[in-house]
């Protein structure tokens, strides 16, 4: 297969989506989405859809990545935290768009595969952690750029880390059919500034670890 291609198609696909920022579209041609994924799944690797990853957890749409990508307003040097590594799709996307990259995922066998994997395709500058991520990763706050990638309610501990100036990007479910995307900007302590824009589809935040 020439992936190459297929990752060109899918920036086209992703383009007549709405995505046109082109430090995002860059990134998607560059991060090999199907070294992320299980072999059997290779066929589908740059169609615009989520893949099993093992253990109920699934790689997002690679257009919701890059609608996420695009909310979070990504250049070289800003410190982002992503809750809920997964594959290691999105964090390899922020890497190579120049971000320095935390990020935390609570199963451990998909933290430990992943880690490995970031190592491996050369992404060994991206920080793996294991942990809850509803809460956070203190040590190293603040950060510029917060993105959750598992939907549930939006999380005051992720806020306090984030940087006066920051940006959040979360899918909240706020009870309609699916997930709304919040992008929260920080613009004092205690004034923010949150957008929302409906429709996504996300597995569920978790509290605790496993
Ligand atoms: N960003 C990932 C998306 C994976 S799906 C990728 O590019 O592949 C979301 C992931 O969030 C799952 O792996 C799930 O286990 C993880 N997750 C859910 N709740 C979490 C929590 N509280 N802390 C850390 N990770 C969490």
């Amino acid at each position: 297969m020439d992936f190459e291609t297929l990752r060109e198609n899918l920036v086209s696909i992703v383009m007549s989506k709405g995505i046109n920022d082109q430090r995002v579209l860059e990134a998607l041609r560059k991060v090999e989405r199907h070294k992320f994924i299980p072999r059997a799944y290779w066929d589908e690797a740059y169609k615009d859809y989520p893949v099993p990853i093992g253990e109920g957890q699934t790689i997002s749409q690679p257009y919701t990545v890059a609608f996420m990508t695009e909310l979070l307003d990504v250049n070289p040097g800003v410190k982002v935290l992503e809750v809920g590594t997964g594959s290691g799709y999105q964090a390899a996307m922020l890497s190579e768009m120049g971000a320095e990259v935390y990020t935390i995922e609570r199963i451990y066998s998909l933290y430990e595969k992943t880690k490995k994997l970031l190592q491996d395709l050369g992404y060994g500058n991206i920080k793996v952690f294991y942990g809850d991520g509803t809460q956070g990763l203190s040590e190293y706050a603040p950060y510029d750029r917060i993105i959750v990638t598992a939907s549930g309610s939006l999380q005051q501990t992720l806020i306090d880390q984030l940087a006066v100036g920051g940006i959040l990007v979360a899918p909240v479910d706020d009870g309609s059919w699916g997930s709304t995307m919040v992008r929260l900007t920080k613009v004092t302590d205690k004034d923010y500034i949150t957008e929302r824009y409906g429709g996504f589809s996300f597995v569920p935040l978790v509290k605790g670890t496993r």
